[in-house]
């Protein structure tokens, strides 16, 4: 039995998440947690909410609550939507967490002992009617070079020119709009990333069997222009995690917090000692370090990380930065499994403009199988790739109502005629059950081989492929003209046919779970992932009761598509 740690890259505090975001993590980490749980092995699948920093405080002002009630209440959101998307999350923390603040304090302490932190005083603009620094896309005002009058500080979003703060002509903050604005010094930290950059460079050359889409972005941060560069860690800010050496105060920062790139990974640690303390799970007894500490048994630990190709920089560089530079045994990352974008029919799905499908909406019109089907079997792994409801309304009438759903329907009902609501008895299986039985074997050991190595569009094409093994075999073995000459062969190809329910429902799982569920419970099993097709379809013996499951995926008309397809043209209400 092997040990897996999986997390999913952590989604930000403030709102719902769309199915892009959905899919670019969170979606094919569980496809994987679920894989490996279904094959025996050790598995704890973490995620979190990603609660500090400015856009937290602002959208906590914008609903009038606190920012502390506003985050809890969004967790409790994002909390409902994971589990109505069947996402396993051993356990869903939050970045906030006691444990976090404990661990960020503590491993700013370390790279402070190691010489890892210097101090940099700066300029930045505070805002006295706000009584707060402003970050700089917080300040607008006329851009220098094209006379757009809501340029930010950072950036002019209509010419794209990168600016300063201090270049903005009429400056005003974004917050308030007021204009009494001043220049103030202040300190912060920076992480002396770029005196970590052989390590991390002979780090990452190691890691061969990555994905180039990881190590392609990871070698650029490194190397392009000037190399990788020092990262401010601290914040003027109130909403985040007070600036400590570990337990000791900071002098000269006080009343400071951390940066929320800074702490926001060392999260998927602390979810670990958050599962534990909440008392969840069975492994959670024996300790959190076992599955963080090289040096307390998370030595045969595989650590697997799912995540968008823009998070690829804070996990190959920024993290490990922290990790390495502690110079405690911490577990480093296996495997970084990273993602393109899904875009939505034509654009982009956008959060701040509300365009797209986002996940509460989803589960309104659809439940979460049909979902996850669709945008597993489409995930962006080579290359971005498009939602559009045409693609969407075709491959769930096509994969899952025509192929399984009816596959199922088709053989309990036709059984239930002729033989009643039990695995009928007599005939053997013949020739055309021993091909079957190879081909699915050999699919089988396929499917295996793509789950394994997280290649997810190739693992879909095999499942399916499976699906349609068994159609064609019904279709082509005929049981209902067979019935009227040769009730007993016709009795062992529905045993046959009744004995792939269960063994698609063991497959079929990670990526459906709840069909999956339906479809064993009709046959009176649980899904459980088959040792072999020869055993497999020989699991259901004569006389075993089964009941009709009810249909398993209804088709979607041209109506339902359009209305939908109207419905979420525009931005989000
Ligand atoms: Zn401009």
């Amino acid at each position: 039995m092997a040990r897996i740690l999986i997390t999913s890259a952590i989604p930000y505090i403030n709102g719902i998440k769309h199915l892009g975001n959905l899919v670019g993590s969170q979606l094919p980490a569980d496809l994987f947690a679920r894989y490996k749980r279904a094959r025996g092995d050790e598995v704890l699948f973490l995620c979190a909410t990603d609660e500090h920093g400015t856009p937290a405080e602002l959208a906590a002002a914008k609903a009038g609550k606190p920012v502390a009630d506003y985050c809890a209440e969004m967790w409790a959101v994002q909390d409902a939507l994971g589990r109505g998307f069947r996402l396993s999350f051993d356990h869903f923390g939050r970045s906030s967490s006691p444990q976090n603040h404990r661990l960020t304090q503590h491993f700013a302490g370390r790279l402070a002992e190691a010489g890892l932190i210097r101090e940099v005083a700066e300029k930045q603009v505070y805002s006295n009617a706000d009584g707060r620094f402003l970050p700089d896309r917080y300040i607008e005002g006329t851009c220098p070079n094209c006379g757009y009058d809501k340029a930010r500080g950072d950036q002019c979003e209509n010419c794209t020119k990168q600016l300063d703060p201090t270049d903005l002509i009429n400056p005003r903050s974004a917050i308030s709009g007021s204009t009494d604005l001043e220049v103030r010094e202040t300190k912060h930290l920076y992480l002396r990333q770029s005196a970590m950059r052989d390590q991390l460079r002979a780090w990452i050359d190691s890691k061969t069997d990555w994905p180039i889409l990881t190590t392609s972005i990871a070698r650029k941060w490194l190397d392009d222009g000037d190399g990788l560069q020092d990262r401010g860690i601290t914040r003027d800010l109130d909403w985040g995690i007070p600036v400590k050496k570990g337990d000791q105060d900071w002098p000269g920062m006080e009343g400071k917090v951390f940066y929320v790139w800074f702490d926001a990974p060392i999260e998927y640690i602390a979810c670990a000692a958050e599962w534990v303390e909440a008392g969840k799970g069975p492994g959670s007894e024996k300790g959190w370090e076992r599955w963080w500490r090289t040096d307390k048994g998370a030595e045969d630990v595989r650590y697997v990380q799912f995540m968008g190709k823009d998070n690829v920089p804070f996990h190959t560089l920024s993290f490990p930065s922290t990790i390495l530079g502690s110079g405690e045994p911490w577990k480093l990352v296996d495997y970084i499994k990273s993602f393109n974008y899904l875009n939505y029919d034509g654009g982009q799905f956008s959060t701040s403009q509300g365009r797209g499908v986002f996940m509460d909406q989803a589960l309104e019109i659809l439940p979460a199988d049909y979902w996850r089907w669709w945008l597993l079997s489409h995930v962006p792994e080579t290359s971005d790739t498009e939602f559009t409801w045409e693609a969407f309304q075709q491959d769930v009438n096509k994969d899952l109502a025509d192929v399984l759903g009816n596959f199922v329907s088709r053989i309990t009902k036709f059984c239930r005629s002729k033989f009643g609501e039990t695995v009928p008895e007599g005939g053997s299986y013949g020739p055309q059950e021993a091909a079957l039985i190879a081909d699915l074997d050999t699919r089988l050991r396929r499917y295996e081989a793509h789950m394994d190595a997280i290649e997810i569009r190739k693992a879909a094409a095999e499942l399916r492929a499976i699906w349609v093994a068994g159609n064609e075999y019904l279709q082509s073995a005929g049981p209902w003209t067979v019935f009227k000459e040769d009730p007993v062969r016709a009795a062992a190809i529905t045993r046959l046919a009744l004995n792939l329910i269960p063994f698609y429902a063991g497959l079929s799982a990670p990526f459906i779970p709840d069909a999956a569920r339906t479809m064993a419970e009709a046959m009176g099993t649980n899904p459980t992932w088959p040792d072999s097709a020869e055993t497999a379809l020989a699991a259901l013996k004569p006389g075993q009761a089964f009941t009709v499951p009810e249909v398993l995926f209804a088709k979607i008309d041209d109506a339902t598509r359009e209305d939908w397809a109207a419905r979420f043209a525009g931005v989000r209400g």
